[in-house]
């Protein structure tokens, strides 16, 4: 294992994927998953290294490049890239193999006194991620004490609003086109039936 300081990334790098590329079938195909992670993540890692080089953003964390730039108009370029590069390593851990089910007693009485029962949940998860409209996010969210469904804009992050992120679903046409074709409802219930991982959502409660 190579030592990775957090504090200072002069370069930033591709996150591997926490599993194989074949994991997530047949629900995202290796195919899907092989551009998505190879070409589309790592896009944003480049363009973001490309943009930030020989600027202070050069020194700074990920998470503090996108706090910095969020809102900023003459940044957006950064901000963009930086947290679709941060969205994107939350979007694959929020998912594994085998997962969806019941979630862990951790979270499962936070889910209940939230939305009434886990398929209550699920069902807005679902709804929130099918009617977005255009390029965006679905997450599951911690809101003072409370969890909460929002989506977001194009490379938009919970963090901003001062949300704390538990688990991402992916709606841009790329997380799911050569799959699924038009059908980004069948899609989304098939991630959260069968992909979302609760013990990562649980964990992220802190
Ligand atoms: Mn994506």
């Amino acid at each position: 294992m190579s030592a990775r300081p957090t504090t200072h990334s002069p370069s930033h790098e591709l996150p591997p994927l926490p599993y194989a590329e074949d994991a997530l079938a047949p629900v995202i195909s290796a195919r899907t998953v092989g551009l998505h992670h190879g070409k589309h993540q790592r896009g944003y890692v480049d363009t973001l290294n490309k943009l930030i080089a020989g600027t202070p953003y050069a020194e700074m964390r990920l998470e503090d490049i996108i706090t910095a730039t969020a809102g900023q108009a003459d940044e957006v370029p950064v901000f963009n890239n930086a947290a679709q590069a941060w969205n994107h390593d939350f979007y694959w851990k929020s998912l594994r193999p085998d997962g969806g089910g019941v979630p862990p007693l951790s979270i499962r009485p936070l889910i209940e006194a939230s939305f009434e029962s886990v398929d209550a949940c699920n069902a807005m998860l679902a709804d929130a991620a099918i009617k977005h409209f255009g390029s965006g996010w679905a997450w599951l969210v911690l809101e003072r004490g409370k969890l909460k469904v929002i989506t977001t804009v194009n490379a938009e992050v919970p963090a901003t609003r001062g949300l704390r992120p538990l688990l991402a679903i992916d709606v841009w046409e790329h997380a799911y086109y050569l799959d699924w074709e038009n059908r980004r409802p069948e899609h989304v219930r098939a991630v959260i039936d069968r992909l979302v991982d609760w013990g990562f959502a649980a964990d992220n409660l802190g």
